[in-house]
Order: structure tokens, then sequence, then C-alpha cells
């Protein structure tokens, strides 16, 4: 036996045991090593060491253990692909015109720094020449998902700030567990179920929020019904085809999901290499301003890293709110490896704010096992199932020859390229508050950018993971 690597999510850490051939049968293994590059070798009774093979494990392998990945939900991952989309464009071009649906997509800027590296170009231009790209097809809107997280950003500063004031009556308002990776949050459903559900932010992701936006304020504006649009959304990974298709972002009542469709980056690849396109030669198209951060054709970011920045945007607006100290800059102390790292905010000696980001499941496990030992210290996590967080997400772009690391480097620079913007004080946010939701604290509010979680059964099969 031995263990290898999930190549679907990439999150590294999922494994499952594996058979191998034993080329000396008849010797009993006495323990596995393993190198830091990955390799495994066999340690024989007789002090040897032979390297063992390394199996692929792939997504159909991944049904196996509903640890991970179940086969409805392969399925749902299959719905969605640039296959469908290139359906639904096709069925426009044939279908009468009261039958067309509005065809809008958001790009997430995770992918766009992907996208960019992989053609060599800045962000900017990438934006404008694949809205150029995709108009090409049939599209009538490219969005930035930039836009919708600024909501999710506020929703969960406010959010924690709540709870955090509500510590001593209730047990489980902290530590607040971020809720944007919907790989984490499928882990935490099926592994962890109601012991941790209560930690997770009710925030919306980016992308659910756009689903809102979308579906919601754009449909009306549009005078459409939300299933009069198909929204389609460009995502680092997989894992965000399955959070589109949780039952909570499903319209009854329309019979239309928020986000109908998820490609992820390197789908968008696939799109222009059929198309026989390279972006790079393709002219900038003005970008749609309806629901993008983009005012004056300049696109802006986040600060705090690739991920969304929550940690720091939370950190920065509790350290004002409960304690009116402003942070500016925020010093990371990194605990076992960069991808735990910790944030204390202290004053005279006392703790008053202590925060972590947690990546990568093998830093989630040891976040979770402190939980549950009653030892976390930590008031709020940002907890992201990759290591190094959405840029490295599974479905991003590839580059032959190039080392993944250098290329992480590379899709990091272009991301921090931008010029960050604070959510509160967008002029659209603070309008859209107020007159598509009613204010912040409306029922409304709390409908389009707030979810929930659902502990799931566990079902014993032979491959069932111990994490
Ligand atoms: S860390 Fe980001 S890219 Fe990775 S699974 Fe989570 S949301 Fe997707």
């Amino acid at each position: 036996m031995m263990l290898e690597k999930c190549s679907f999510c990439k999150k590294g850490e999922c494994i499952k045991p594996v058979k191998v051939e034993k080329n000396h049968p008849g010797k009993a293994a006495a323990k596995i090593r393993i190198e830091a590059d990955g390799s495994y070798f066999q340690i024989n009774q007789d002090g040897g060491a032979q390297k063992l093979e390394k199996a692929k494990i792939t997504l159909n392998d991944c049904l196996a253990c509903s640890g991970c990945i179940t086969s409805a939900e392969s399925v749902l991952i299959t719905q969605q692909s640039h296959e469908e989309l290139y359906k639904m464009l096709a069925f426009n071009k044939t279908a009468a015109p009261n039958e067309q649906k509005l065809v809008v997509v958001s790009v997430s800027p995770q992918s766009r720094a992907s996208l960019a590296a992989r053609c060599k170009m800045n962000v900017l231009e990438t934006a404008k020449k694949l809205t150029t790209f995709l108009k090409s097809l049939g599209v009538h809107y490219v969005f930035d998902t930039t836009f919708s997280r600024n909501f999710s950003l506020l929703e969960s500063q406010r959010e924690f700030v709540k709870r955090f004031r509500k510590q001593s009556e209730d047990k489980k308002a902290l530590p607040m567990l971020a809720s944007a990776c919907p790989g984490w949050i499928c882990y935490a459903e099926k592994t962890h179920g109601s012991f941790i559900i209560p930690y997770i932010s009710t925030a919306k992701s980016p992308q659910q929020v756009m689903g809102s936006l979308v579906k919601g304020h754009f449909a009306e504006q549009q005078h459409l019904t939300p299933d009069q649009i198909y929204h389609v959304t460009v995502m680092p990974c997989y894992d965000k085809k399955l959070e589109a298709s949780r039952p909570d972002f499903f319209s009854q009542e329309y019979q239309t999901r928020d986000v109908d469709c998820v490609i992820t980056t390197g789908e968008v690849l696939r799109l222009l290499e059929q198309e026989g396109i390279s972006l790079s030669d393709v002219d900038p198209a003005p970008l749609d301003t309806m629901f993008s951060s983009i005012t004056e054709e300049e696109l802006t970011s986040h600060s705090g890293g690739g991920s969304g920045g929550y940690l720091e945007h939370i950190y920065k607006y509790a350290a004002k709110e409960l304690f009116g100290i402003q942070v500016d800059t925020i010093q990371y102390k990194p605990l076992k490896n960069k991808d735990f790292q910790e944030v204390t905010l202290e004053k005279d000696g006392v703790v008053l704010l202590q925060f972590a980001l947690a990546y990568g499941f093998r830093n989630i496990q040891n976040l979770v096992q402190k939980l549950k030992r009653g030892k976390s210290p930590y008031h709020y996590v940002e907890v992201m199932a990759c290591p190094s967080g959405c840029l490295n997400g599974g479905g991003q772009i590839k580059i032959e020859g190039e080392s993944s690391k250098d290329l992480l480097q590379q899709v990091e620079k272009l991301y921090e390229s931008l010029k960050t913007e604070i959510p509160e004080k967008n002029q659209t946010v603070n309008e859209l508050y107020e007159h598509w939701l009613g204010g912040m604290d409306s029922e409304k509010a709390a409908k389009a950018l707030h979810t929930e979680y659902h502990a799931v059964e566990k079902t014993s099969t032979g491959f069932n993971i111990k994490w």
C-alpha cells in the first residue's frame, strides 16, 4: 500500500490507500519513509530502501471515499463545464428571441491573474481581451467578482464583531471560521458536521454574492426574471462547481440557480484553444461596469492576499470597532509553515485579538483538533483548502516547463499589481445596500448575502478517510 495525493482537487492532503505490487514478495515491509520531494520509500526489514511507484488518483477513484466527493457531486461537476456554456450559446443562436437567455460571465480575479501569467500580459489587458473573446462567442456581459467580494468582506466584518460581542453567552460564537472556500465547507460538513458548523461564518462567498446580484438586482434592471439569465462564473477551482450546485442557491420559484455554470480558468484556456485563438492577438474591449469594481477603465483588488483578504479586513475593522485601534499594516507570524500564520493585537501586554490563517488540509486538521480539545486561542481563522490559497487552486492553468512555485510567484505578482480598494468606501456597494437591499440589516440583505450549512451523514465504506 502507498498513499498518493488526489490529482482532482489538488488539495494535496486528501489521501487514499492504493495497492501497489510488491517487487519482493515474501519480504515484509517495516515502514514507509516520505522524502521532502513527496516520494515514498519502503524500508524493508533488511534495512534496504525501495522507492515506491506512484499511483494516480483520478476523480473516479475519489468517488470511492465519501470523505471528499460523492458520485452525485461528480455528476454536478460534469453538468458544469465549458461544453455546457457552448451548448447554451448554440441554443441562443437558434432559439426564438423570447426563449433566448441573457448570458453573463463573472470572472474571478484569481482566474484573471492565472490567464495573465499564461498569456504574458498584464491583468487589465487580459480582462479587456477576455471580454472581447467571450463576447465574440455570444456572451452579453462580462463582470468581475471583485465587486461582489466587497459585500462578502463587509458582511464577514460585521458578523465577526457581532459574534465577538456575544461570546460570553454563546460558546460557539468564536472562533469565527471563514466561509468563502467550498473545499473547506464540503470537508467541514462531511467530516465534522454539527460540531464545526456553528463556528463557520454565514457570509456568502464572492461567487454566490455575485449570483444574488446577477439573478436579483441585475435581472430586475434588465426587466428579466432570474431564469432568463444564464450566469457563468470563471473560478480557480472545481469546488466552486459544487458550491454553485448547493440547494441553498437554487430558486424554487424560478427553477434556476444563482450561478448556472462554473468553469475553471483551465477551461477558459481550453475554450481559447478550441476556437484556435491566442488571447494576446485579440483586440481589447471596454470593460463592463455594471457590477464590476471598475472605474475609469481600471481594475481594483483587495489587500490581504490572493484568497480575498478576509483576515486582514476583519482584523482591521474589529480593531477599530471593538477597541478603537487603527491598524494600518499587519504583521504575520509564521507558525509551523507559511500556510499557518498568526496575527495578534495587543495592548499593555493583553491580547485583544488573535487571528490565524490556515491553508491546506494538514493545517486545517490541526486547527480542528485544537478546537475539539478546547485549545484554539483564535478569534478568527481564514481557512482555505488549497495550500497557498486560491491563486494555487486546482482549476488554475499549469504551464509546461514552468515549476509550480515559479508560476505561483508570477500569478501572485500579477494579482497584487492592482490598486486595492476599501469595501466601506465603494459608493456603488453603499447604494446597492440602500436601494436594492433596503439597508444593511434588512431581511433582504440577510437572504441575498448569507447562507447556511448542513451536516452530512457519514456513509460507511471501506475507503472512508480518517481525518
Ligand atoms: S482555497 Fe480557493 S481555490 Fe482552493 S478550494 Fe478553496 S476556494 Fe477553491
